[in-house]
């Protein structure tokens, strides 16, 4: 072993030669050098662990250390395969964009635009009015801002309408969502002062009532998202908190998190409140995310009544948590895809992944299976399995689709699993029932090929 370890390279030695000064003009010195420390402390740990089966040469190191500098030097942010059966996965980026959207935000982002520039009179002009008119027809509200995300949304109205005052809001939906996001922390953020009320699993009208005083300002609705309470429950209905809302003279606000602009009842899934109902129950203002539901990018938009809208565009918080370009440019040609005479459903990846009845994603399943069926060592099969919509919209619903199971002699499911991840294009699947799975619903025909290519690469013995 000790003969071994003095066969080793010296550092300087390595630095000295030619292939190593190509990579320094490339890198820079200190960064070669760093990484061929490196190679060689692994190389030492190897030998001393009876691990390292061929014989190093200076070559062979430093082509290790040439692609350990590519592997440092690539952007950490990169595109993945979404094969978990969870179509808004938010870890997994959320929402992927329609073409017409990617092509609005490219061409946003290649030019100069109008964005706060008045075309009619030449003088300043306002980001909200762009997708303003849009919003305000697909919802039925009078007035609508849009901001960087649905937090952003809640943190901003609840500042412009109730700081410092009181704000009631039912015990049962003091939800919190994933990346911390937690009701009761964001209502403190916001300057109000939370009056909770009710229990768990029942808030009566007469118990927001009862918590009403003179100061308050808000009465606010949330959506659970991510939880449901079953069993024997009840709200009041949204008729009757936005008529006590206007008898006390307090703004009626629901968090919709998600937010609906279709409805998606007649595609088997149960009735996520659509935001045009919602806001005709009566409720004042609505918030909801750009890229849940709805399918375009981060946003958070505020519908409702326009003196409420108008006191929440005023304040400076509003300001400071703006929307981009790029995320309005986004948003408005998802928007525009909602619009006679396109199908949404047609149209906006979210709701055609959603929408996709189990057959077509079968094909899918079968055409990967016929690929990967001649690995040696890899068992594939085609099975059943059960997707869900994501984003803290519809938790209870399973949407049936069909995956791809791998099974190998040589690896765990959870070794799998790490292999794909580490794959040129990375894979992110799913275990179920002990076995790796490839849930196909949110997976797109030409994605077949790059799986197909990622599970190659990294299954292959
Ligand atoms: C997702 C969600 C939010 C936060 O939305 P972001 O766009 O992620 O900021 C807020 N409220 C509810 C009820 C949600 O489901």
């Amino acid at each position: 072993m000790q003969e071994r370890l003095r066969a080793l390279p010296k550092v300087q030695t390595l630095l000295e030669s030619e292939q190593a000064n190509d990579l320094i003009n490339l890198y820079g010195y200190e960064d070669v050098a760093d990484a061929v420390r490196g190679r060689l402390q692994i190389a030492r740990d190897q030998i001393i662990a009876n691990d390292l089966e061929v014989s190093l040469t200076p070559a062979s190191l430093l082509s290790g250390v040439d692609d350990d500098l590519r592997a440092a030097r690539r952007v950490s942010l990169r595109t993945a395969i979404n094969a978990t059966g969870i179509i808004i996965h938010t870890n997994l980026g959320r929402s992927r964009l329609a073409p017409e959207a990617i092509a609005a935000v490219s061409e946003v982002a290649r030019s100069y635009s109008n964005l706060e520039f008045d075309l009619a009179t030449g003088k300043r002009g306002s980001r909200h009015d762009h997708a303003e008119d849009l919003i305000c027809q697909l919802t039925g509200a009078e007035a609508a801002l849009v901001v960087n995300n649905c937090a952003a949304a809640i943190l901003s109205v609840l500042t412009a309408l109730g700081a410092e005052t009181p704000i009631v809001a039912s015990r049962g939906e003091m939800v919190e969502i994933g990346g911390s996001f937690r009701m009761p922390d964001v209502i403190a953020q916001s300057g109000a002062i939370l009056r909770e009320v009710g229990t768990t699993n029942k808030t009566h009208l007469s118990d927001y009532a009862d918590a009403i005083c003179e100061d308050t300002s808000v009465l606010l609705k949330s959506h659970t998202s991510n939880y449901a309470v079953v069993g024997f429950t009840s709200v009041p209905s949204r008729e009757a908190l936005a008529q006590l809302a206007a008898e006390t003279k307090t703004v009626l606000v629901e968090d919709l998190g998600s937010g609906v602009l279709v409805d998606l009842g007649p595609y088997g899934l149960p009735d996520e409140p659509v935001v045009r109902d919602v806001l005709s129950a009566g409720v004042d203002v609505v918030t909801f995310s750009g890229d849940k539901l709805l399918g375009g990018p981060q946003a958070g938009i505020i519908a409702g009544r326009r003196e409420v809208i108008d006191r929440v565009r005023k304040h400076p918080i509003t300001r400071a948590v703006r929307i981009d370009k790029l995320s309005l440019a986004a948003l408005m040609a998802t928007l525009d895809l909602y619009r006679a005479p396109n199908n949404p459903f047609e149209r906006v990846p979210v709701l055609q992944a959603l929408s996709e009845p189990a057959q077509a994603i079968e094909l899918r399943a079968r055409d990967l299976e016929a690929a990967l069926r001649t690995m040696p060592q890899i068992d594939v099969d085609v099975l059943r399995s059960m997707a869900r919509a994501g984003g803290g919209a519809l938790p209870q619903q399973d949407l049936p689709s069909f995956a791809v199971s791998l099974k190998s002699s040589a690896l765990s499911p959870d070794g799998i699993a790490a292999a794909l991840r580490h794959a040129p294009v990375p894979v992110i699947g799913r275990i179920s029932r002990d076995t790796f799975m490839l849930d196909m619903r949110a997976v797109q025909a030409q994605e077949v090929t790059q799986i197909e290519q990622s599970v190659t690469a990294s299954l292959a013995q």
